[in-house]
């Protein structure tokens, strides 16, 4: 089964930490092992600059993108997935921008970023974090910049954003939003995931909700197990979100995971436990890539090469 996985933070670790990639968990050989055809490759813009500013680390993680030893999509989509590794670009944490259409235009020229969380823990000059509780909406720069992602095809990641902020891209997105790694928060209540509400409007609207591995956003407490991963894949399913589910690792950004699903190598024993839940293999290729690479598609066609 091919997979498809709508975040990791592979680039920080070999870009900002100076991790080898053989020590990272996402290495074309994990990938291949796992079956994964496409993984996103976010420039994370964490903890505003490390080594200068975060726009600084958005370009050092973009030079490193050029050393992955897998092919990178930087243009159009090709009509069919992958048969083997790549890798597409996005942004995590919008202060790399620095609040200005040119940065957004340097970066997407380049790579062609295929989505951008539009926070990340902080608030910055787009909006705020889902840490925050905050309860304002997009600031003015936040709405001209989804305004300009509409016009350049690149969908709007919700991950990491707080919950007005988030109604505030569905009123004005025109592609639909997407929460790249994101669980379910009535299973796990941390602000970090999506309310019932939050889903059925991803749902309605037809994007995207990548299911995070992170044990601490699987389970209140203790360590999680790969059937965490499977009841917040139910719950989802539950609410319609067959074609809107699929997953968002989070590899290379987390410090806890499941047993069993530990690297991109291990995602076949998900899709087993999937398989032997009773998922047919028509919902099984659409959780496991079907439904990412229907939204990138989408945003593709959006954007004149
Ligand atoms: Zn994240």
């Amino acid at each position: 089964m091919r997979i498809a996985d709508a975040h990791c933070d592979t680039l920080y670790e070999m870009a900002i930490m100076g991790q080898p990639l053989e020590l990272c968990k996402v290495t074309p050989e994990a990938m291949a092992a796992g079956g994964v055809g496409l993984q996103t490759f976010a420039l994370f813009a964490g903890r505003k600059g490390t080594h200068g500013t975060a726009y600084q680390d958005g370009r050092d993680m973009l030079d490193a993108s050029y050393r992955l030893p897998v092919p990178v999509l930087r243009g159009a989509l090709p009509e069919a997935f992958p048969d083997a590794p790549t890798g597409v670009i996005s942004c995590e944490g919008g202060e790399m921008l620095e609040g200005s259409l040119e940065r957004l235009a340097e970066f997407d020229d380049e790579t062609r970023l295929r989505m951008i969380a539009l926070t990340w823990n902080f608030e910055n000059e787009i909006g705020y974090p889902a840490k925050s509780g905050s309860k304002a909406p997009l600031k003015p720069f936040g709405r001209a910049l989804v305004r300009e992602m509409d016009k350049r095809g690149i969908l709007t990641d919700c991950s990491h954003l707080n919950d007005a902020g988030f109604y505030d891209v569905c009123e004005r997105a025109e592609l639909p939003p997407i929460a790249s790694h994101s669980n379910c928060r009535w299973l796990c209540g941390h602000s970090r995931n999506l309310t019932r509400d939050m889903v059925k409007a991803i749902i309605e609207r037809k994007g995207y909700i990548g299911v995070n591995f992170y044990a601490n956003f699987l389970k209140a407490d203790g360590p999680a197990a790969l059937e965490d991963v499977l009841r917040h894949i139910d719950a989802l399913m539950e609410l319609g979100g067959e074609d809107v589910v699929g997953f968002g690792s989070d590899f290379d950004g987390i410090e806890a995971w499941p047993d069993h699903l530990e690297s991109p190598a291990d995602f076949p024993n998900l899709i087993q436990l999937l398989r032997d839940h009773g998922y047919t293999e028509a919902q099984l290729m659409k959780l496991a890539h079907q439904n990412l690479w229907r939204v990138l598609q989408l945003a593709d066609r959006r954007r004149a090469y």
